[in-house]
């Protein structure tokens, strides 16, 4: 329980601690864009609508009620207008604020502005400060008393445009507009933002709370459930969704327990079939041995011979036993070299003779060249030998197995053919499984061990290479692996 709370609240100080930092980030730019930098956009935006304005004048100029639309943009956003001619005299002029700098701008300072526009592509802007405003050089007017008030940080902006008139003339349009200053607005929104941080804050921590507790209260179940299957109930399952992510753990955690209630059934399997396999053999040993004990006359070689095959059916069982435990933990390293797997067959069924000769068996090899393969030799005459004990424990009344080998497109194949009963389709894909055999219910009459294949598998998987089996329910079995071969 301790340790679930410690998590949530983790998740917690993490989510938040993200929202407060996206929060600050929000903040910071509204303070830049709000409070820095809003005097600079207010003057932009004003200096872009004053050139825009001068535009459509310049567009009607000529228009024959151009002193109504002068009137009506003046009135409209308040602004001072006044059109000058190359003698700086006025042509038209509408004057709507009673601080304008324009219509009482002395005349040095009307030139000045007029050669300014001239220098500079035509136009130019100048902002007027207060103090500048009331000094003498601008207008006499407004000095002393009785001057218009502006206030301490307004500010005039004054626009001059030259236009050149079809004539060859020339004119100069003055616009005036008022600057006014953005303290009060500023101070507001300053205000405006500590109470906002402050809301934003408090809401960040309350979704953080939120997603948060969406977030664990999945993991929370599923860690329950995984505790289930820490103390082995295998049959639990994996639920609480809520997003992707939780689903497919979910799903992977799922398949884990059923993976691991495979393996765990698998064990008891096992468990059971080596039992009963080592139990066989022995029953035989001991039971042979006590007879001969007991009766003199049954000290024969006969049941000797029976004690000696169970003996080495044992210890086959023992070896297959270990090889796929060392094979299916993968502790097993391959011993890669380079050999002829041609030569390696026929060195293995030298040790067939024996059996050909007095059991009847035919075992048929013609290959027509050598095929050199990069493999782990002994493992290889493992899977070899296990095929070929196969096809002869299962082969047919004519006693023949077949065992070819083709070269193709850089790959040796090997088929080892048997004329036995077959294998049902249904049943090929478990044979290869650990202790399958097909006739399950006369195992103590079968020789094997149920291992064999399972073995051969593990190899060849380990080898990369291709395998597989055909078989036909009364003609026989065709068992075959490929390998790339190698290149000298
Ligand atoms: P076993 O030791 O019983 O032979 P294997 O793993 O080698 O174990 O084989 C598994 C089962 O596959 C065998 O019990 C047998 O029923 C079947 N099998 C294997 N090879 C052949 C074959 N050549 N023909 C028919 N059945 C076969």
């Amino acid at each position: 329980m301790k340790l679930r709370e410690k998590r949530q609240s983790g998740i917690v100080s993490k989510v938040y601690g993200y929202m407060a930092g996206f929060v600050v980030i929000l903040l910071i730019l509204l303070w830049l864009f709000q409070v820095v930098l809003l005097d600079g956009f207010y003057t932009v935006i004003k200096k872009g609508s004053i050139k825009s304005t001068a535009q459509t004048i310049i567009q009607n100029i000529k228009s024959e009620n151009v002193e109504e639309l002068l009137e009506r943009i003046s009135h409209m956003d308040n602004l001072c207008i006044r059109i000058v001619n190359e003698d700086l005299e006025t042509v038209y002029s509408e004057e709507t604020m009673p601080n304008c700098t324009i219509h009482k701008m002395e005349p040095d300072r009307l030139a000045a502005i007029y050669e300014e526009a001239a220098a500079n592509k035509g136009s130019t802007f100048e902002l007027i400060t207060r103090d500048e405003f009331y000094d003498k050089n601008w207008n006499k007017r407004f000095q002393g008393e009785g001057a218009p008030p502006m206030h301490r940080e307004q500010k005039s902006m004054v626009y001059a445009k030259l236009v050149k008139m079809e004539d060859g003339s020339k004119m100069m349009i003055l616009l005036n507009s008022q600057i006014t200053p953005l303290t009060a607005t500023v101070e507001t929104l300053r205000a405006e933002l500590v109470y906002i941080t402050f809301i934003m804050l408090v809401l960040a921590m309350f979704i953080a709370i939120q997603i948060s507790k969406k977030l664990s209260k999945p993991i929370v179940k599923i860690n329950e459930s995984a505790k289930e299957l820490a103390k082995g109930n295998y049959n639990v399952t994996f639920e609480g969704s809520g997003y992707r992510e939780i689903a497919e753990l979910n799903n992977t955690l799922n398949y884990a327990a059923t993976e691991l209630s495979k393996v765990e059934a698998l064990r008891r399997e096992l468990i059971a079939n080596i039992s009963h396999d080592l139990r066989t053999p022995l029953t035989m040993i001991t039971g042979y041995a006590e007879v001969m004990r007991d009766l003199p006359g049954e000290n024969t070689p006969e049941n000797i011979q029976i004690i000696i095959d169970e003996a080495q059916r044992l210890s086959t069982l023992v070896s297959d036993i270990l090889d796929i435990s060392k094979l299916q933990s993968g502790t097993q390293s391959l011993n890669i070299s380079r050999f002829s797997l041609t030569d390696s067959i026929q060195k293995i069924l030298l040790r067939y003779n024996k059996l050909m000769e007095q059991g009847g068996y035919q075992i048929l090899f013609r290959p027509d060249q050598d095929a050199w393969i990069e493999a782990d030799e002994v493992k290889m005459s493992q899977v070899l030998y296990n095929l070929i004990n196969n096809a002869i424990n299962y082969t047919g009344g004519d006693k023949k197995i077949i065992l070819s080998q083709t070269v193709e497109n850089g790959w040796v194949k090997l088929e080892i053919k048997d004329t036995g009963e077959g294998i049902e389709q249904d049943l090929l894909p478990l044979i290869w499984d650990r202790y399958y055999k097909v006739d399950k219910k006369h195992r103590q009459a079968m020789v094997g061990t149920g291992l064999g294949l399972s073995i051969v598998k593990s190899v060849l998987e380990l080898h990369h290479a291709d395998y597989g089996v055909e078989s036909t329910l009364g003609e026989g079995s065709n068992f075959w692996f490929a390998l790339p071969l190698s290149e000298e």
